[in-house]
């Protein structure tokens, strides 16, 4: 009790020294910033005179401010002491604020239909369409045969009927987008009967009940999780009733004691109350994979074939197109959805209809489809072509396994992707690079950052680039990259 008021003061008074000390430390800091306008004359002498000086400015402030956050968060202590180091730091902020955000990358993750990679990627037909499309004028809207205003869709409408079977097709930006554009058409207002079972949420935040809220429906969930009978869905039927949904559980699935109600029997159910049915297909493949050793999953013709009036798709996953949702369906159904205002707000680009025509036409020659269109190349490349492809590159490496890395050749398994056949692997060959003292993650990073970047899997503290996503393009760039880190070249 004594010596409390002593020690009060003493500690208020190394409190108020700690918090002037690093005020203080923080005000040197700050001082110490380098200002804008005093680097600008330096920087500007090194760079190349096409970086524009506005970029070179607005770079060199972000790289100040940023330091200026760090130092108010106190998560540096220390500035780059000398200007060259300053300097070094601003060229490289300026290189980075001067190449392109969207920027090619290589990808070795073996994830075919990678949804942050892309997702499909397009072949030469559908690149110079792109071209075209981008470069001229096009009739995207209109008629030549009229003279007059055109409608976009007809462009690839017949193609979709044709691959599909179905009577009419409309396509919209994604198949989010035609979920959503198809359930307010039908059952705004009104109630749609789905199975619990099927409450499905794809990443990305995207969840049938939030859509179907956001839709207007009125979700009415009928069933157990793992069982879901006919009469579930014949018990809730009503006057309010205005969609029977289907949703294809493409990501994941329920094993042991389930059921789910055949397709055909909603059919039934559907026309006996003559209520619609709608399946959202999620991947939406056209052709059977099975024969090549993937699973079976059921294609659009075989859901039109069933008689389900409604079905959505996506353009850029198992179809291996551009971004795009399809839906497609009997005629009255896609009249009353083309009507929706909201369509307009959903609608289709002419980039994205210019690459999904000549993808769908590719579809007309199922032989050939395979191998024009990568996704399907890639998902049904044959294991022992995969290995060569890895062979071809140790070769042209050279004797250079024995320097300090190491990589060797090694059988793996690849994915599907894209939330399509969520349990199948793919057999395939990666390389397996084993890091030195760096460490997997160091080198996983500095692989990143590269010009164009390296993405790989780390497995058990290894480096995996599986080679069925190695592009014959992508090979004279791995080569260099591998190299690089044979020597142990790569900085971080
Ligand atoms: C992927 C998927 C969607 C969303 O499709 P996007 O084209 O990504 O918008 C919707 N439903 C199912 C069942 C899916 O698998």
């Amino acid at each position: 009790m004594m010596s409390s008021i002593f020690d009060i003061v003493l500690l208020n008074s190394i409190l108020i020294a700690a918090i002037w000390f690093n005020m203080n430390t923080k005000n040197t800091l700050l001082r110490n910033l380098p200002k804008v306008d005093r680097v600008l004359d330096d920087i500007v002498h090194s760079q190349n005179s096409s970086v524009p000086l506005s970029l070179i400015k607005s770079a060199i402030r972000e790289e100040i401010e940023s330091f200026r956050e760090h130092i108010l968060s106190g998560d540096i202590s220390e500035l780059p002491s000398t200007s060259n180091e300053w300097n070094r730091l601003f060229e490289n902020a300026i290189k980075r604020k001067n190449s392109l955000n969207l920027r090619r990358v290589i990808n070795g993750t073996g994830i075919v239909i990678h949804t942050n990679l892309g997702r499909s990627l397009l072949g030469e037909a559908s690149i110079t369409a792109l071209q075209t499309a981008g470069a001229c004028f096009t009739n995207l809207e209109f008629d030549l045969s009229t003279g007059k205003r055109g409608s976009r869709y007809s462009l690839v409408e017949d193609i979709i009927c044709d691959l599909t079977g179905a009577e009419a097709a409309l396509v919209v930006n994604n198949n989010a987008a035609a979920v959503l554009l198809a359930l307010n058409t039908l059952s705004y207002n009104r109630e749609t009967i789905v199975s619990r079972g099927q409450l499905v949420e794809i990443g990305g935040s995207f969840r049938i009940p939030d859509v179907m809220s956001r839709s207007g429906a009125r979700m009415i969930e009928v069933g157990a999780t793992n069982r879901t009978h006919l009469f579930d869905y014949e018990n809730s039927i009503h006057e309010e009733t205005a969609l029977l949904l289907k949703v294809h559980t493409s990501n994941f699935r329920v094993i042991g004691f389930t059921s789910e109600v055949p397709v055909p029997d909603m059919v039934s159910l559907g026309k006996k109350h003559n209520i619609p049915v709608m399946e959202d297909l999620g991947s939406g493949s056209l052709i059977d994979l099975s024969p090549w050793g993937l699973p079976k999953e059921p294609t659009v013709q075989e859901i039109v074939k069933d008689g389900v009036d409604v079905v959505t798709f996506s353009g850029d996953k198992l179809l291996g197109g551009p971004q795009a949702g399809i839906i497609v369906g009997k005629k009255d159904i896609i009249s009353q959805i083309k009507k929706n205002p909201m369509n307009r707000a959903l609608r289709i680009d002419k980039f994205t209809l210019a690459s999904l025509e000549t993808v769908l036409r590719e579809y007309y020659n199922l032989d050939t489809a395979l191998h024009s269109i990568p996704t399907l190349a890639m998902l049904t490349a044959d294991p022992e072509k995969v290995k060569k492809k890895g062979q071809r590159i140790l070769r042209r490496l050279g004797g250079g396994v024995k320097c300090k890395g190491t990589i060797a050749l090694q059988a793996t398994t690849s994915r599907v992707g894209g939330g399509a056949m969520p349990e199948y692997g793919l057999e395939s060959w990666a390389l397996v690079l084993t890091p030195g003292e760096k460490g997997a993650n160091v080198l996983e990073k500095s692989f990143r950052n590269l010009d164009v970047p390296l993405i790989l899997r780390i497995e058990n503290e290894k480096m995996i680039v599986d080679l069925r996503t190695i592009l014959e393009q992508d090979i004279p760039l791995l080569i260099d990259i591998l190299g690089q880190f044979l020597q142990q070249r790569i900085e971080k």
